[in-house]
């Protein structure tokens, strides 16, 4: 087995290709042709008996860039199989709808991606399927929430926008007595940082559109986990379609290459950021797993291995002089998303949480001094000159 920095750039990928190409060609078709009727029932023989055949039969059912991406993706989890969708969301929609039915109920954690939790409590509810939020830090609500019909514990790990960290230990333990499927959704953390499947998660969700494409040019979703249990995920993905285009594949599986060295800067510059903010005097709080002032540090330290490119942190000011610091910074975008090569900024309260009341924004945390920062690549001391001149600007 090789190391992670390895694997990233070979795993899942047969050295010889169609063409002697070194890169994994796009294969941009929609369907696949067969020669003759005996190389079709040669194929159909194949699939149903579970071999590997030799091309594809349907674009909805899969691509060759999509299996490489898969294997790679499972391996680097520690896992049998993944599943490619795409986007973040399909896989998060895609994973509950294909173990939930009406009359179930499950539990979600809190501080989870907006449209997760909005997703939990509309559509699902709409369908007769019932959800509890709990708070992500106390195991004994979580197992005091279990009903009857509750089927599986949905969390995230580190949070957004306050990089919280579930004991995923205590978590798997819970899950595991109650006979419950475990999901977490660790797009924040990457292989690089968090091995979910080592600490007993069933299935493991990343936007791969974050750190895993890495370069904020394509969509892309997965879920890892045990053969099984992706199997009857992707039968869902082949009624509901909501599958990965073969030219964002190659991009996705280019991205994954140079994740290694994007995941050691990312993490330098997380940590570095979050320190030297913690010091300053226009600075109220800062949030970073990194930090031993963080909620979860102690969590943190023993199941994550590094903690990732996000800082969100408070500015001590009002909103304009919020709006001041973000439109002084020069380097970062201002824009959603993150884990790409170009650093990112936003105000919560002015993108992911805009519309909500002042009162429910209160409730979540999200004050309009709110800043998350996600650091791409560039120089760390680059980064932190730009912020040290854009809080001059306050
Ligand atoms: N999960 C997390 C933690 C996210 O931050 C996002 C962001 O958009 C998603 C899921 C959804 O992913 P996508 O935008 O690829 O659908």
């Amino acid at each position: 087995m090789h190391n992670l920095d390895t694997l990233t750039v070979h795993a899942g990928e047969e050295k010889k290709k169609p063409y002697g190409a070194l890169s994994m060609p796009i294969v941009q078709t929609s369907t696949y042709a067969f020669t003759d009727t005996a190389d079709l029932i040669a194929f159909m023989e194949d699939k149903q008996a579970g071999r590997k055949p030799a091309h594809g039969e349907y674009g909805r059912y899969g691509n060759p860039a999509q299996s490489v991406a898969e294997q790679r993706l499972a391996i680097l989890e520690g896992a049998e199989d993944a599943l490619l969708l795409a986007s973040g969301m399909a896989a998060i929609t895609g994973t509950l709808l294909t173990f939930l039915s009406a009359g179930d109920h499950y539990i979600v954690t809190d501080d989870c991606y907006r449209r997760t939790r909005q997703f939990s409590q509309t559509f699902a509810a709409r369908m007769g399927i019932e959800c509890t939020i709990v708070p992500i830090d106390e195991p004994q609500t979580l197992e005091a929430a279990i009903r009857p019909n509750t089927k599986l514990i949905f969390t995230e790990s580190p949070t957004n926008p306050f990089l919280r960290v579930v004991d995923l230990q205590a978590l798997t333990a819970i899950a595991h007595a109650h006979n419950l499927l475990s999901i977490v959704d660790t797009t924040f953390g990457t292989p690089f940082n968090i091995q979910p499947i080592s600490l007993g998660i069933d299935l493991v969700i990343h936007s791969a559109t974050k750190y895993l494409g890495g370069h904020n040019d394509l969509l892309s979703g997965v879920v890892i986990g045990q053969k099984e249990t992706i199997d009857q995920i992707r039968e869902l993905q082949a009624m509901m379609g909501a599958i990965p285009d073969p030219h964002n594949t190659f991009l996705l599986l280019r991205g994954l290459k140079t994740l290694a060295l994007r995941i050691e800067r990312q993490n330098k510059s997380g940590q570095a950021l979050a320190e030297f903010l913690e010091g300053h005097d226009h600075i109220k709080q800062v949030w970073y797993p990194g930090l031993t002032s963080h909620p979860d540090y102690e969590t943190a330290s023993r199941i994550m291995t590094g903690f990732g490119g996000v800082v969100s942190f408070e500015l001590d000011t009002d909103a304009a002089g919020a709006r001041r610091f973000i439109d002084a910074l020069q380097i970062p975008y201002i824009g959603p998303s993150l884990g790409g090569v170009e650093s990112i900024v936003e105000q919560p309260a002015l993108m992911s949480h805009f519309g909500l009341s002042a009162d429910e924004r209160q409730c979540l945390g999200i004050t309009d001094e709110l800043v998350r920062y996600a650091a791409g690549i560039e120089a760390t001391k680059d980064l932190i000159a730009d912020i040290a001149q854009a809080l001059t600007a306050i």
